[in-house]
């Protein structure tokens, strides 16, 4: 009894492999990295868990992946022995189960094939991919530790159902034939198979294999000498397999540390920056942090994942160990190998370990300096990376007292030099535009940027001739309130208080402005009758020059936005 079984794909899995079909046609390739990848994955996991159960590994320590192919049967075969898989695990992690995300990233799809195939790339297509080049995929699967007889077979037309039975697999770990598509049948090919691996997947820890070309032996008479029948075929090594992280910087290529970028991180694009730092000395580690291009579309949940990848002496830990870097960086994606770490280490042990504390400041400041000289040397690219994850930056303030200097030097704003939403604005470049007699640095903030910048609080400060910040994103407001001051200058907020325009303090314009108070006086008392309990007080000020009156709220109140926000979450 083989306790077949037939299954329906999750509705979300069903959705995403028509759309990976339909939208990926232009770069099918790419099923083959995605499937290597996974069996590295797995074979990582197998080292990991063998260093508590050596006996995982006896019979079959050499870990590796072979890709194999069958012109005539039209197949492309991707094999490892790693971890393998249980009926339990099959059944969850190849259909029933979409990844987590899966909704909420199917949610964003517009419809539009162009688009969505560049929101695809965001997401990370997986094990899905296989079904762009075959029509038949067949897995066959066994957990390390399980008996011979405890594999199981899971085959599907990746249409809506698979089926999935018990059968016989001599030895550990994942076997995946492609039965690839009438017209995909090129990739049945030694040469395009060469190619790919060593295009996608040198930086693979782990030998990826493929089998040796016997050339046919010639006798004296120029004829081709018999090849021996069923002779076991040899393997050799196609990639480098050599973790990427471990070479020396100048060894490796830029198209190398790309494409570990897109294995690490599951993005098809291509990383806006990277930087690869060997230390030596009372710590020793080596981490490969990389800038993204696009922030993810989940950049804003919660549950995002975030974090390094882990590696202890070479041996894969953990992904998205959070501990390495702040949640303001949490858009770093990379690894980092320590060898001052415990194999046995867990998350809670790294939340409270002095070697991981004095890692994560390191790991900052390495963020920190690569955007700091991205901005300096590079500013497009710095302007790009703004744009796409300035806001998370901004919490960086608030969140890193330490850094707040850098962090506010990498700062982008909007003001009313520039008179455009767009952030570009350094406050190294307000500072440089401060006029004489100015001391302080004036913002605004105000709930969308078209309020910031038609407010009525603003029209002394243009009429002067000074610079506003217009600040209008929910977080700009915490933020500010985290920064007191950026080169000796403190900041201002112009709907808050007094401003101090430094004034003609002549005598003559002092007693003018006073006769004037004194004019006014009946008429502010009649106002401040009228509005009784909704105001603290009316002034006069000469801080408008063309609407009538303002809002202020005292210097040390909590500002407008604060209020709203405050409000909205009921207190
Ligand atoms: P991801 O690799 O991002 O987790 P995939 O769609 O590529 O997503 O794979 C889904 C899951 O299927 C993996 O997380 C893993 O649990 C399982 N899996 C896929 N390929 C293998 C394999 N060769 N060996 C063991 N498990 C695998
Ligand atoms: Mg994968």
């Amino acid at each position: 009894d083989t306790q077949k079984e037939t299954l329906g794909f999750q509705t979300e899995v069903k959705q995403l492999l028509h759309l990976m079909i339909h939208s990926l046609y232009s770069n099918k390739e790419i099923f083959l990295r995605e499937l290597i990848s996974n069996a590295s994955d797995a074979v990582d996991k197998l080292r990991f868990e063998s260093v508590a159960n050596a006996d995982l590994l006896s019979d079959d320590p050499n870990l590796r992946v072979r890709v194999e192919f069958d012109k005539d049967a039209g197949t492309v075969i991707i094999d490892d022995n790693g971890v393998g898989m249980s009926r339990e695990e099959a059944i969850t992690n190849l259909g029933t189960i979409a990844k987590s995300g899966t909704s909420a990233f199917l949610e964003q799809l517009s419809g539009d094939q162009k688009k969505d195939s560049q929101l695809i790339g965001q997401f990370g297509v997986g094990f899905y991919s296989a079904f762009i080049v075959a029509d038949k995929v067949t897995v066959e699967t066994r957990r390390a530790g399980a008996a011979e007889g405890d594999a199981v077979r899971w085959i599907s037309d990746g249409s809506g159902e698979f089926t999935i039975e018990n059968v016989e697999k001599a030895t550990r770990g994942t076997r995946i034939t492609l039965h690839l598509k009438a017209d995909e049948k090129e990739f049945a090919d030694n040469y395009r198979l060469r190619t790919l691996v060593t295009k996608y997947s040198d930086h693979i820890s782990i030998p990826v294999e493929m089998e040796k070309v016997v050339y046919p032996e010639f006798d004296e008479e120029g004829n081709p000498k018999p090849v021996a029948e069923n002779t076991t075929p040899e393997f050799e090594a196609v990639n480098s397999a050599k973790a990427l992280w471990t070479r020396a910087r100048n060894d490796v290529k830029d198209e190398e540390y790309k494409e570990f970028y897109k294995h690490i991180s599951h993005d098809f694009q291509e990383p806006l920056k990277w930087s690869h730092n060997k230390v030596e000395g009372k710590l020793e580690y080596t981490s490969l942090l990389y800038i993204p291009s696009k922030a993810p579309y989940d950049l804003w949940n919660r549950d995002m994942q975030r974090g390094l990848k882990l590696y202890v002496q070479r041996v894969f830990i953990m992904d998205e160990a959070e501990a390495f870097l702040p949640p303001y960086m949490r858009f770093v994606k990379g690894v980092v190998d320590s060898n001052d770490l415990s194999l046995n280490v867990s998350r809670e042990i790294l939340q409270n370990d002095s070697a991981v504390d004095s890692m994560r400041s390191a790991l900052t400041k390495r963020v920190l300096d690569m955007l700091s000289k991205m901005a300096k040397n590079d500013p497009e690219t710095y302007q790009s990376f703004w744009n796409e994850f300035g806001n998370v930056l901004k919490e960086g303030p608030a969140d890193d007292m330490g850094n707040k200097d850098k962090i506010a030097a990498l700062l982008r704003f909007s003001s009313t030099e520039t008179d455009s939403a767009d952030q570009t604005v350094s406050l190294a470049d307000y500072v440089s535009r401060m006029s004489e007699g100015q001391d302080k640095i004036y913002y605004i903030y105000a709930e969308n940027h078209n309020t910031a910048k038609n407010s009525p609080h603003l029209e002394i400060l243009r009429k002067k001739g000074f610079e506003v910040l217009l600040l209008s994103d929910r977080i700009d407001e915490w933020m500010m309130s985290s920064l007191q001051e950026f080169e000796g200058k403190s900041f201002q907020d112009v709907t808050k208080g007094k401003l101090d325009l430094a004034e003609e303090d002549n005598e003559a314009a002092k007693k003018e402005k006073e006769e004037k108070a004194e004019q006014m006086k009946p008429l502010l008392d009649r106002m401040k009758a009228v509005l009784e309990e909704k105001v603290a007080g009316v002034n006069s000020t000469d801080r408008l020059t063309n609407s009538p009156a303002c809002l202020v709220v005292g210097e040390h109140d909590m500002g407008l936005q604060m209020r709203r926000l405050l409000e909205q979450a009921g207190q």
